[in-house]
Parts: C-alpha cells; structure tokens; sequence
C-alpha cells in the first residue's frame, strides 16, 4: 500500500529507506535483520514507523510530524 493521494510520499519512502539500511540491528538482542521489517502507519498529521524484532520481540518506533 505504498500509493495514495497525498504529497510527499517520496520522502516518506526515503525516510523508511534511511531506517531499513541504517537500525537493521536489534539494539536489545544485536539480531540483525536483514529484511528490515519496518513498518509505517500515519493519522494524516504524523507517521509512527515501527519494527518489531524478529529474534526477541522487541520493538522501536521513530514518530515524525506531518506538515
Ligand atoms: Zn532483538
């Protein structure tokens, strides 16, 4: 579900992108996961990007604010 009629999208992607390549290790348990299981929800006014590892559970969240 990567299209939809809002603007800005491409840097939404970029932002994700950043994530994927640069948090893929597990800062509790130091798995790393290659398939960078990122995921991102928005309410219109933000965007929660979230990934759950796949090793201990853990998970992390990196909120932004939308203009
Ligand atoms: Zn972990």
């Amino acid at each position: 579900m990567a299209t939809n009629s809002m603007g800005g999208s491409t840097a939404l992607d970029r932002l994700r992108r950043r994530y994927e390549t640069t948090e893929k290790k597990c800062p509790a348990c130091g798995y790393v996961d290659h398939d960078a299981n990122w995921t991102s929800r928005t309410d219109g006014r933000r965007v929660v990007y979230r990934h759950v590892c796949p090793s201990c559970g853990a998970s992390r969240e990196h909120t932004f604010r939308l203009r």
